[in-house]
C-alpha cells in the first residue's frame, strides 16, 4: 500500500509542476489568424502561436519551457 500511495504522490506532483509549467502562458484568441474551423491563439507569455479546433485554448506552450 506504500508503494501505492508513493505512485499516487508522485503522480499528483507531476500534475500540479506540469500545469504549474504551463499556467505562465495567457492563451489569447486572435481572430485574425482563425483558419477554417480552428481557432487560433496566441500566448500573451510567450508569444507562441497555436490553434485547435475545439474552442478552448491550447494546453501546451508551444515555446518549450523558453522563459520569458
Ligand atoms: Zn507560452
Amino acid at each position: 500500500m506504500v508503494i501505492v500511495a508513493g505512485l499516487i504522490v508522485a503522480f499528483v506532483l507531476v500534475l500540479i509542476f506540469s500545469d504549474r509549467k504551463t499556467r505562465n502562458c495567457r492563451w489569447r484568441e486572435d481572430r485574425t489568424l482563425d483558419v477554417g474551423e480552428g481557432r487560433a491563439y496566441r500566448c500573451m507569455a510567450c508569444g507562441a502561436l497555436d490553434s485547435t479546433v475545439t474552442g478552448k485554448p491550447p494546453k501546451d506552450c508551444k515555446a518549450g519551457g523558453k522563459s520569458v
